[in-house]
């Protein structure tokens, strides 16, 4: 199998792309464990897989989280592909890499003024996987070079600047504690998140205005996925069809329980 091989297979999974990077070699970050930011690492290891999925956003006045859904998707897209691959004797590693250092570093994406990475073609509306690849002469994949060109769009425009709720980005880009954002790893949010949160899970105010991604039109939520963030449900308890669609690990102590318990205490009954 080779880089071309490797993108086919890579689509059939699902992946719209796949970017044949160099392993990380920047400097280790103490405060991000889970995350491989060494070569030394996997010395193995050639090749670092970027894959991109990219996904629609969901009409504004929805309050589903596009991006988890299309997250959860993509990781078991993942596993199913590392699979095909292993079964056809590639050497792997499964692992979170740097992606957006390594996407920017290499010409893959360009950094946004809201902290996220854009792509040509596909914006900031994108889940990106990673593994690590060893390169062998029945695999003999190679590194690949892209570069970027497009204007800096954030040099003249404010739009994420002016919509975002929580006053977090300014010129010189993200204040990471101001981004309701920051917060959502845990169950329970400060109070001022609870007060203008939209969106299940996050928000996505700044991509929505974001002209990187105005190509990208917004399409309704599958019928299942509605039924499953049901608002009236969700706040009654029932999460379980809703959990399994954005991944069990972010969703536990009744975390989309207590965000449609504050919606409706908020907004009213839908
Ligand atoms: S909304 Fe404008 S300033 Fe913000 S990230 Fe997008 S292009 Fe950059
Ligand atoms: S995700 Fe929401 S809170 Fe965070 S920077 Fe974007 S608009 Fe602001």
């Amino acid at each position: 199998m080779d880089n071309e091989a490797l993108k086919k297979l890579a689509k059939e999974h699902g992946f719209a792309e796949a970017y044949f990077l160099p392993p990380p070699d920047f400097p280790r970050h103490e405060d991000e464990p889970h995350i491989v930011w060494s070569a030394e690492e996997y010395p193995w290891a050639d090749i670092a897989l970027i894959l991109l999925w990219p996904y629609s956003p969901y009409p504004q006045d929805c309050r589903i989280p596009a991006y988890y859904i299309a997250s959860n998707a993509s990781y078991h897209a993942c596993v199913a592909f590392a699979k095909a691959l292993e079964a056809l004797g590639v050497r792997l590693k499964r692992c979170e890499l740097p992606i957006k250092q390594l996407a920017v570093k290499y010409g893959v994406a360009s950094p946004c003024r809201s902290s996220l990475a854009a792509v040509p073609g596909y914006g900031t509306r994108v889940v990106f996987q990673s593994m690590l690849l060893g390169a062998d002469e029945s695999h003999p994949f190679k590194v690949e070079e892209y570069s970027l060109d497009e204007p800096d769009l954030c040099a003249s425009c404010r739009a994420c600047i002016n919509a975002c709720p929580a006053h977090a980005i300014g010129e010189s880009g993200l204040d990471t504690v101001k981004c309701m954002r920051y917060y959502m790893d845990g169950a329970d949010y400060p109070e001022w998140v609870y007060g203008i949160q939209r969106t299940h899970m996050g928000c996505e105010v700044c991509q929505a205005v974001c002209p990187r991604n105005a190509h990208i039109p917004a399409a309704e939520p599958p019928e299942e996925v509605a039924r499953a963030f049901e608002i009236n449900g969700l706040a009654g308890g029932d999460t379980k069809a809703a959990r399994l669609l954005v991944g069990k690990n972010f969703t536990g102590r009744g975390k989309l329980q207590k965000e449609a318990i504050r919606f409706i205490e908020r907004d009213g009954k839908e």
